[in-house]
Order: C-alpha cells, then structure tokens, then sequence
C-alpha cells in the first residue's frame, strides 16, 4: 500500500488558521512551528506503520515554500516530497521536475 501524506501548517497542534502561523513567524518562532510541523508528521507515519507495517509513504510538505519539514528529524520510512512545482500540487507524489 502506498499512503499520501499532505502537510500544511495550517491544522498543525496550535494553527488554526493563517493568522496564527504569522504571528509565530513574526515572533521568530519559525524553528519551533518546523518542529511541531514534522512531528505531527512524524505521528501520522507511525500511525500509518502501525495499521500497514509495509506501506510505502511519501510525505509532501505542501505550505508555502514547501521546504518546511525537518529532513533530518523526519521519519527515514518515508519520502520527503518538498519544493516546487508539482503538477498536481499538494497532492504530487512524485519529486518536482526542476
Ligand atoms: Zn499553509
């Protein structure tokens, strides 16, 4: 089984909307939103894991830039999809041609 994972700032624990995010980003808190961004992340692959141990998952990190997700810090069972563009967007699950 292959699994989409699509993430955005926006519904992360704490962001609930655009406004929220900005205000952190204004505060100079851009590492800790990265931080909660891919551990949230990091949640959802174990979670995907724990239900199908051999899912293949590739993770898009679909806000703004898209280069907000912690490589370093991601799960390693997962393919990290960032940058732009992508043909279909948020949903892309292949890397971006440029
Ligand atoms: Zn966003």
């Amino acid at each position: 089984m292959k699994v989409h994972i699509s993430v955005d700032y926006e519904g992360c624990a704490g962001i609930f909307s655009w406004i929220e995010r900005s205000d952190m980003d204004m505060g100079g808190h851009l590492a800790i939103l990265r931080k909660i961004m891919t551990g949230e992340t990091n949640a959802a692959i174990s979670g995907v894991l724990d239900a199908v141990p051999g899912a293949e998952i590739v993770v898009a990190d679909s806000h703004e830039t898209a280069r907000n997700l912690l490589p370093e810090e991601l799960n390693p069972r997962s393919e990290l999809i960032g940058g732009w563009p992508r043909a279909l967007g948020m949903v892309e699950s292949t890397r971006p041609s440029t």
